[in-house]
């Protein structure tokens, strides 16, 4: 059965610990945006010098670099069922998915929002210290952090609004431990007609 979804929240919410245990129990390809231009940037590729001050100010990449690298990696996957964590970050990048899949007669199944509130990552990253950063991350002081907050802030109310309106989007609860998070999402795949 196609299964094809999407999980996303505020930067440090978790989404990447839960996009890779769904990914596990669904059998699913899981896609990180922020990690494939990380990786596009380690590779020095023309695609990654781009999109490298974008991530370290902790800016939105725009849209055509963030299609041209997600298409090309989907591309790959020959329509193997997916979740991709940290896409759509804005409304125009989900209703382009829904266009992309809509062509492929696949399905967007939904669309999962991690929410946390900003005390609780704050408060996350004061008591984890550097466990909480990725070492490998340029983008970890302060300022970018106000940043993607405050891009995130900017990006979910339509993306709610859009995909709420077409029964495919759910709002978990992020402020727990990672298991009852992760049981209250396969709750909502569960209940999936597919
Ligand atoms: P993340 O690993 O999800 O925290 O993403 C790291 C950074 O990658 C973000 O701060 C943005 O600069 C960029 N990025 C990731 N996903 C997107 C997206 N869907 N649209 C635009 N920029 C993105």
């Amino acid at each position: 059965m196609p299964l094809n979804l999407f999980i996303i929240g505020p930067s440090g919410c978790g989404k990447s610990t839960q996009a890779k245990l769904i990914a596990g129990k669904y059998n699913l390809s899981h896609l990180s945006m922020g990690q494939l231009l990380r990786d596009e940037i380690a590779a020095g590729s023309g695609f990654g010098d781009e999109a490298k001050s974008y991530l370290d100010n902790g800016k939105l990449v725009p849209d055509d670099l963030i299609f041209d690298i997600l298409i090309a990696k989907l591309n790959t996957l020959n329509n193997q069922n997916f979740i991709i964590d940290g896409f759509p970050r804005v409304l125009n990048q989900g209703k382009y998915m829904e266009f992309y899949l809509k062509k492929k007669d696949l399905p967007f199944s939904l669309l999962i929002h991690l929410s946390v509130t900003f005390e609780e990552i704050t408060a996350r990253r004061a008591k984890l210290g550097s466990e909480f950063q990725d070492e490998n991350r340029t983008d970890n002081n302060p300022e970018a952090i106000a940043s993607r907050q405050q891009f995130y802030d900017d990006g979910i109310t339509p993306i709610r609004e859009y995909f709420e309106s077409k029964g495919l989007f759910v709002d978990i609860d992020g402020n727990r431990p990672i298991e009852p998070i992760f049981a209250d999402i396969c709750d909502k795949i569960n209940k999936l007609k597919i």
